[in-house]
């Protein structure tokens, strides 16, 4: 050993004592060893290995030792560093392999997974149930109009000859729009859409009115605020009762089947004079016997209620400037929710409104 030195200095040298760069040494392999991942190495190889790691801080000690010392320390911590750049470079294998095994799982794309089972969407039967009417109309040269579900009071109302005081008009029926003396109401029918029609438009009119109408009903299996009807309207010369009952039964034929007729009651509604009621032959037992007795359809009547419809009054027509001496015509409504349940069976009226997907899905997608 050699005897005391001038240079040597015991404060400064301090890091470099066989106990302390195996301090540093044990410190590095142990924060290598326990980083759990490629940023975590990265960050004990600055700390333990960077230019301001001790092991290189004390490193540059060396020169300030007594020359029979420099050998010594240079060979401890040269080991020390290269023990610590040997288990670097061994975690960064590790860590690396584990990585790139881990993006392979997570970074799967599983070609086996179906895709044609994406769920096919289908268009409300109600919309298309309306289409499917509108057709039968137009094949017959007829027009489809729409109209405003927001109405004027006197469209609603007065134009089709509901007077003041009908009870049609009575708060227990309609919706009125805020402020109630503004006039506004929901219509209650598509019946206004027939006065705008004859307002705006000089005769011959063949127009059918499918649409949304709404009423202060409750919500139960079988009624609806919010409804449809189905509306059709004939304005021309020479038009008479035998004209309307050939048109609906053409349309129950083309509803519910060759065969299925109409029949009409008679009844009253202000807008037509005179009135029917329209039912349909039961297209289940046709009112053959003796299916008719049990049928569950009809109830044994052989006819199902369906709309009602009759001879434009000529109040309406002169209400909507149209010349009752020159022109007749006729009307009829029915309800399109409620021959979707006639057509397909669906005995909830609340199913058609509540929006659940698998009630439309079920009726698929016409074409
Ligand atoms: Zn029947």
């Amino acid at each position: 050993m050699s005897g005391p030195n001038s240079d040597y200095d015991p404060v400064e040298v301090t890091p470099l004592k066989a106990e302390e760069v195996d301090a540093m040494r044990e410190a590095a392999l142990a924060a290598i060893a326990t980083a759990p991942d490629l940023d975590a190495l990265k960050h004990a190889r600055t700390e333990h290995a960077g230019d301001r790691s001790p092991l290189a801080l004390a490193n540059r000690e060396i020169g300030a030792l007594p020359p029979q010392a420099r050998k010594e320390a240079g060979m401890r911590i040269g080991q020390a560093r290269s023990a610590v750049n040997q288990a670097l470079a061994a975690r960064q294998e590790v860590l690396e392999a584990e990585h790139e095994e881990r993006m392979l799982v997570e970074e799967t794309v599983d070609v086996t997974l179906p895709w044609d089972r994406t769920p096919v969407g289908a268009r409300h039967p109600l919309t298309t149930l309306s289409e499917r009417i509108g057709d039968v109309f137009v094949g017959m040269g007829w027009e489809v109009a729409e109209g405003p579900v927001v109405e004027a009071e006197w469209l609603n109302f007065d134009a089709l000859n509901l007077g003041p005081d009908h009870p049609a008009r009575t708060m227990q029926d309609t919706f009125w729009m805020e402020p109630a003396d503004n006039a506004i109401v929901l219509r209650t029918h598509t019946s206004p859409v027939q006065a705008r029609t004859m307002l705006t438009r000089e005769p011959p009119i063949y127009v059918v009115c499918p649409g949304r109408v709404f009423r202060t009903d409750e919500f139960d299996a079988t009624h609806s605020p919010v409804f449809h009807q189905v509306e059709g309207l004939v304005i021309d010369e020479g038009i008479t009762m035998a004209h309307l009952k050939g048109t609906l039964d053409h349309f129950a034929a083309s509803m519910f089947g060759d065969g299925i007729t109409t029949r009409f009651r008679p009844s009253y509604f202000p807008f037509t004079e005179p009135s029917a009621e329209v039912d349909l032959r039961c297209f289940v037992c046709r009112g053959q016997e003796p299916a008719v007795q049990s049928c569950r359809t009809c109830r044994g009547e052989g006819w199902i209620e369906w709309g009602g419809c009759g001879v434009v009054n000529p109040r309406v027509l002169v209400a909507c400037g149209v010349d009752p001496d020159r022109y007749t015509g006729f009307a009829f409504g029915m309800g399109i929710d409620r021959t979707l349940m006639f057509r397909h069976g669906a005995e909830d009226m609340r199913d058609m409104f509540e929006g659940d997907v698998r009630f439309t899905t079920a009726f698929g997608s016409e074409i």
